[in-house]
């Protein structure tokens, strides 16, 4: 079925066994566009029946063999066709990910290129990851096998749709295994469209699966289901609770990228305007919805007023617009509903003390009226114990707190559930490593924002999940380890 953006509204079935299917029930659900509240496309509605259905045809492609049992490198040169694939189809995708999710479509050319990158990166990882030969003390030769787990199911969040779901389905696939993966429903287009590429990339039916539907049905039923022996999920710290859980009963494997709350630690000594400029864009990027936001600017006090005053006055000059433009340096968050709930938090802060000292509403341009858009929002003389310095707000927020030195931040860094990301900005290297070694989250970064890189480990710590995604580490995750010995 055509899926691109028409003025017709496409009807977009699911990838069960090679073949775009509706769901067995009939249903559909609409995906809406955040920045004007359009219908673009129907999806269809899935169940635990098409689960099943998409369970049984992994678990079918898994055992017979027509992918784990390919070598390595043909794996890995179907992956970088799907990868050239991607490529061709760049601009398709980059405009259906701005449409269904409302980010940039700059942010996601970038995204695309991104995926495309990253199966580039597994399609060469394929045959360079092997298991090793041990010297045990018996007489005879000992050596390790990496062996894929078997059907996987790969859940992923409408932040950065695309690109979280080839994070996951690129090393899934490159070390053997077959895959369920479910969209979030607000995002579910571009994991439908890498569907229909993969197919065409030559990866057999069957081995990539693609289904849709509520979290609490369509998800819970990939966790429970007994041929899938692995999840991954990228999503909120409470449905990661929920997925260990139900994943306990049959020992089935879990690896969890949640929530953040982090830190942008800028110290006196740093290149203030590069620090400040940076933290805007650390915080407002993909509207504020991103797990990595550094939504908690700690400015040592001596320059706190002034950080504070380059930081407001870069984040009132940040075009809030139609996302499609090619100017617009943020766009709408992801529905009405989520700003409302950002909005709550705005009243939250207020009622904690905090200021507001721009944005906490929508804009006021009435072109805007119609879409989820929101001002990107600086609440100065907050305190780290209120709530909007502890819980995820997930949008546009930036909260901004003073402290003394080394001493005093660290503890207030720490002071938090999550540990996904964040920066530190100094020009002392001593301080720079003494804080990149007590601050405790998954990733860090040193003046510079950039903290995910395709050949890189990525993930986090504390509630923020746990399991290491990118790089080589990530095919960790798909694969069991096996100890063969032979006596001599
Ligand atoms: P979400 O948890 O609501 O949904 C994520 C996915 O889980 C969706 O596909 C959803 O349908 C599914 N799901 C929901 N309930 C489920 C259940 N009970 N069983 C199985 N599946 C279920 O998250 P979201 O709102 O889509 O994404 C935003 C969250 O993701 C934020 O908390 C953000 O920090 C986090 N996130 C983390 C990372 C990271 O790498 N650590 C990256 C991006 C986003």
């Amino acid at each position: 079925m055509d899926q691109r953006v028409t003025a017709r509204r496409p009807r977009v079935g699911m990838w069960i066994a090679g073949e775009e299917v509706q769901a067995v029930g009939g249903e559909t659900f609409e995906v809406v566009n955040p920045a004007d509240g359009q219908v673009v496309a129907d999806v269809s509605r899935g169940s635990p029946d098409d689960v099943d259905r998409a369970a049984r045809a992994a678990h079918t492609a898994f055992e017979d063999g027509r992918w784990a049992g390919l070598s390595a490198t043909d794996r890995g040169r179907m992956l970088l066709r799907l990868a050239d694939l991607i490529r061709r189809h760049a601009a398709d995708l980059a405009t259906l990910e701005t449409v269904q999710g409302g980010k940039t479509v700059t942010d996601a050319r970038g995204e695309v290129e991104a995926a495309a990158g990253c199966f580039e990166y597994y399609a060469g990882a394929a045959n360079k990851y092997f298991g090793h030969t041990i010297p045990v003390a018996d007489r005879g030769l000992d050596f390790t096998l990496r062996e894929p787990i078997g059907v996987v199911g790969l859940i992923v969040p409408w932040n950065f749709p695309f690109l979280i779901a080839s994070w996951k389905v690129a090393p899934a696939l490159a070390v053997g295994n077959t895959v369920i993966l479910k969209p979030a429903s607000y995002t579910p287009l571009t994991a439908l469209r890498l569907g229909a590429l993969a197919l065409e990339a030559g990866v057999p039916p069957g081995v990539l699966n693609v289904v849709t539907g509520p979290g609490a049905s369509v998800g819970a039923a990939i966790v429970t289901h007994p041929a899938v022996g692995k999840v991954a999920l990228t999503g909120e710290t409470t449905t990661g609770i929920q997925i260990m859980k139900m994943a306990a009963d049959r020992m089935t494997r879990v690896s969890l990228e949640l929530g953040g709350k982090s830190p942008n630690v800028i110290f006196a000594d740093a290149n203030l305007e590069r620090a400040a400029q940076a933290a805007v864009a650390a915080v407002y990027g993909n509207a504020g919805q991103d797990c990595c936001a550094r939504s908690r600017v700690f400015i040592q006090r001596p320059v706190y007023d002034r950080v504070a005053g380059l930081f407001t006055d870069a984040a009132r000059r940040l075009r809030v617009g139609d996302p499609l433009d090619p100017s617009t340096e943020m766009g709408p968050v992801i529905s009405t509903r989520q700003r409302d709930h950002i909005l709550r938090y705005v009243t939250v802060g207020r009622e904690e003390g905090a200021e507001v000292a721009f944005g906490g509403g929508p804009p006021s341009d009435p072109r805007l009226a119609a879409g989820a858009f929101l001002l990107p929002t600086v609440l100065t003389g907050v305190r780290n114990a209120m709530r909007v310095a502890q819980e995820e707000i997930f949008g546009p927020v930036a909260c901004l707190i003073p402290f003394d030195d080394e001493a005093d931040v660290i503890p207030m860094v720490n002071d938090s559930p999550y540990g996904l990301s964040g920066s530190v900005w100094t020009r002392d290297l001593g301080r720079a490593l003494r804080m990149a070694k007590a601050i405790r989250t998954g990733v860090l970064s040193i003046n510079t924002n950039h903290s995910v890189h395709q050949e890189a480990p990525f993930g986090g710590v504390k509630m923020s999940g746990f399991g290491r995604e990118l790089g080589m580490h990530a095919l960790d995750l798909y694969t069991e380890v096996k100890n063969v010995f032979i006596s001599l």
